[in-house]
């Protein structure tokens, strides 16, 4: 019979063990849920983490804001749609946010009222094509007009040109991204989505992704759909109690660093820019009346005639 000692100490060693196998199968079962056995990888512990930049002057694409900044930029996709543009605007106003809108140019066309008011309440407008189709794979002529067609619309009710621009769905490849930076776009990626579009929409759920995924210099991306216009009042009042600031995508631009923001200006004025721009406002307490840098607005694209 063995003595109480050596008893215990089995014990001890059967429940280490099962401790580890324990811990094991919680991290299996972690790696295997989540897709991502790179965990494991010994490259991955050597390899220094990608940087993924702010600003890629060869695709002239705005992935993020700045980080250092406590701010975000909310955009809205896909309207102007007569079912939630209206409440979206009133809740804009309410809580005296400017946003960001990509519109699709045959919406525009359906809602000159819609637009008017946004463009009226001092939002943004930018570029999401004419019709929202996919841009990689289209034939050179549809391509350009999918994009450009968009701009064409804008300019018969505004008088001014779109300088932002959103493939739909962020799907593009090499040729549809040259020439969106051949007609002198900016594109304008996101970094936090919330899949506030679809059937059934529960906008609690738009709510708690969009929080989650929102930081410092973020582009959230949100949908001109009833659902998100319902989400939208607690998205804002959280992100205002964290002490979050919100701009368009051009003051966003305004306010990358400063190696990102020549890069940028590069790509939006043609020309190398000069003159240092001044810090946002809100960083300046003793000019708090002071609005944010201005991007150039002069008009570079032509528009064609009959079209
Ligand atoms: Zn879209």
């Amino acid at each position: 019979m063995p003595s109480l000692a050596f008893t215990n100490r089995r014990r001890s060693i059967v429940a280490v063990i099962l401790l580890i196998f324990a811990s094991l199968g919680s991290v299996v079962v972690y790696q295997k849920r989540h897709g991502r056995w790179e965990f494991l990888s010994f490259r991955r512990w050597i390899q220094k983490p990608e940087v993924i930049p702010l600003f890629e002057a060869k695709d002239a694409m705005l992935r993020s804001g700045n980080p250092a900044l406590k701010e975000v930029c909310i955009t809205f996709d896909d309207g102007p749609h007569r079912e939630s543009r209206e409440q979206i605007l009133a809740v804009l106003k309410r809580f005296k946010v400017k946003a960001t809108f990509f519109e699709v140019g045959m919406r525009m066309a359906q809602n000159p009222d819609l637009l008017r008011r946004t463009i009226e309440d001092g939002h943004e407008i930018a570029n999401h094509t004419m019709y929202h189709q996919n841009l990689p794979g289209l034939k050179p002529d549809t391509l350009h007009k999918g994009i450009n067609d968009a701009d064409i619309t804008y300019y018969r009710l505004t008088g001014k040109h779109l300088r932002i621009l959103r493939p739909p769905g962020m799907k593009f490849d090499t040729t549809s991204l040259a020439e969106a930076k051949r007609l002198g776009y900016i594109v304008v990626s996101y970094t936090a989505a919330s899949a506030d579009y679809g059937d059934n929409v529960d906008p609690a759920k738009v709510v708690e992704r969009t929080l989650r995924n929102t930081h410092p210099g973020g582009i959230v991306l949100l949908h001109d759909y009833p659902a998100t216009a319902t989400a939208l009042p607690k998205i804002l009042d959280q992100l205002t109690r964290e002490g979050y600031h919100f701009v368009t995508t051009s003051e966003m631009i305004a306010h990358l660093p400063p190696k990102e923001r020549q890069l940028a200006l590069k790509v939006w004025n043609g020309v190398e820019e000069k003159q240092q721009l001044p810090r946002p406002a809100f960083l300046l307490p003793s000019v708090a009346q002071s609005t944010p840098a201005k991007l150039a607005t002069q008009n570079t694209k032509s528009v064609p005639k009959g079209s």
